[in-house]
């Protein structure tokens, strides 16, 4: 199966803001990371619309998914309103078929996992271009608020991240009727040592300068 992942706005448009918190880069850290988990498991390969901080058309997406003839893409958001809505929902471009599985399993575990209020999957027909001008089974996955302090809290830092890429891919395998691998499921702790420092500062500079070189996401609160 060959899943396009596409990470919301970035570059000029950073998407909503909330929370101290940019759409757009939390977008990125949860797409990288399902392309990590789903690159574990042998039976996806992946293509993404963007890996950086890059703007990307909406048309452009959808055409970077129809020319890799992808089997499945998934747009990632996070929504915003008044910073009084709450919840995760999902839009689904038919409503039927691939996308409506993969949008209902989603909204399940996050309601069964993190309590997150499940508004439900919404057939969208005309109104996203991203999911309307892909030819294989669209969703867009809006797993919570980032303007409200109780939503975006699950999901605030790369940890928290990590298990919604989880959530992810969970969701695709079902919509695939595949089950999910074990390994794929279990987070995965790397460490980088970068030298010996007297202050703090230093080596968390260090750090960062490592993972810019390596063209790695790089969260600050690591
Ligand atoms: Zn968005």
């Amino acid at each position: 199966m060959k899943v396009c992942i596409d990470p919301g706005h970035g570059g000029s448009d950073p998407g909503a803001v909330g929370n101290g918190l940019r759409e757009c880069d939390l977008t990125l850290n949860v797409a990288l990371k399902l392309r990590d988990i789903l690159l574990s498991d042998d039976r996806f390969q992946v293509v993404m619309t963007r890996t950086s901080d890059v703007f990307v058309d909406l048309s452009e997406r959808a055409r970077i998914a129809n020319r890799e003839n992808c089997d499945f893409f998934v747009s990632i958001h996070f929504n915003a309103f008044n910073g009084k809505a709450y919840g995760t929902e999902v839009l689904d471009y038919n409503g039927t078929g691939i996308g409506r599985v993969v949008g209902q399993t989603f909204v399940d575990i996050l309601e069964a996992e993190e309590g997150l209020y499940d508004r439900g999957v919404k057939a969208t027909h005309s109104t996203f271009a991203v999911i309307r001008e892909t030819k294989c089974p669209a969703i867009i996955t809006e797993s919570c608020f980032i303007d409200s302090a109780s939503d975006i809290q699950h999901f605030d830092t790369s940890e928290e991240r990590e298990k919604l890429a989880r959530y992810h891919y969970r969701a695709i395998c079902a919509g695939f009727g595949m089950e999910p691998k074990q390994e794929a499921t279990k987070p995965k702790i790397c460490y980088y040592v970068t030298g010996g420092f007297g202050e703090g500062s230093k080596a968390s500079q260090e750090f960062e300068t490592f993972m810019r070189s390596k063209g790695w996401y790089y969260d600050k609160k690591y």
